[in-house]
């Protein structure tokens, strides 16, 4: 999507309690986790750093393996980005599907919430609360011919694969040369896009009427992947965006108090007190 370079990707099975291990094999097989420890910059994608090596655009895939409950995998890459191939999740899942995904004897480890928290920054919110699933509603508000959609999921329910995986990245034409002078989108296309005009929707049908709004939700799960468990909580994001998917990771990990590691899914306690925490994060698009 980004980097315009060709790539070749590879999904091998792992031990449990391996997590997801991204692993470039055009360099010496250097690893990098998908954790939030990992986490580089981020803007118009989320990325991983470490030790200088870069694993970039990593949501849609993570996406789809927390959507599929897929815990333990080695991704391997022979270059620094991972194919965008039609702008949404669903090409990965259908490989998973394909390939078949096999129960391990280990119990999945849960980050089950304890405590509301809340990053805020102007009209743009993301917050967590304790819940007895794992459930993420968000809202958007773009210019037309987006305007405003909300969505709402269970992902307990196994609705991901058709609800969200189909959902493409979306973008507005008037935007494109400017990003293009910053080196980014080199690889989009109509064929991983959907692109939008003032007048509405260039390479139509959408797949879904509110086909935005679910794709922002299918960023989100696979920017909170980077918590490496699977989540027992609410989320609720209004008019968020990759950098502020990617500060709730940094503040949950940071505070352990949050938080507990659970193997099993149960009603969470009621705790009423919440903190509500004003951070100053990266504008996006
Ligand atoms: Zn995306």
């Amino acid at each position: 999507m980004h980097s315009g370079a060709p790539v070749n990707l590879r999904i091998l099975p792992a031990t449990a309690g391996r997590g997801i291990v991204f692993r470039r094999v055009d360099l010496d097989d250097f690893e990098i986790e998908a954790v939030g420890r990992n986490l580089a910059r981020v803007s118009y994608a989320t990325s991983l750093q470490k030790k200088g090596v870069l694993i970039s655009t990593t949501e849609h895939l993570l996406s789809a393996f927390i959507g599929m409950g897929l815990d333990n995998a080695i991704v391997e890459l022979d270059n620094l980005e991972l194919p965008i191939l039609d702008g949404s999740a669903q090409p990965f899942v259908d490989l998973l599907l394909e390939a078949g995904l096999k129960q391990q004897r280990k119990k999945r480890s849960y980050l089950r919430i304890l405590r509301a928290i809340e990053v805020r920054e102007g009209n743009k919110s993301i917050a967590v609360y304790p819940a007895s699933g794992y459930t993420v509603a968000y809202n958007i508000q773009f210019a037309t011919p987006i305007g405003e959609q909300s969505f709402e999921i269970d992902l307990s329910r196994d609705l991901y694969r058709k609800e969200v995986s189909p959902a493409r990245t979306f973008g507005f034409l008037r935007e494109e040369k400017a990003m293009r002078n910053l080196g980014l989108i080199r690889g989009a296309s109509e064929a991983n896009v959907i692109v939008l005009t003032e007048e509405g929707v260039k390479n139509g049908p959408l797949r879904f009427t509110d086909e935005f709004v679910r794709h922002k939700t299918l960023d989100l799960i696979g920017d909170l992947a980077l918590l490496g468990k699977q989540i027992i909580g609410r989320i609720v994001a209004d008019r968020a965006g990759h950098a502020m998917h990617t500060a709730l990771v940094s503040k949950l990990l940071r505070d352990r108090t949050l938080w507990e590691e659970t193997t099993e899914i149960g009603s969470a306690p009621e705790r009423p007190e919440s903190r509500e925490i004003h951070a100053a994060v990266p504008r996006e698009a």
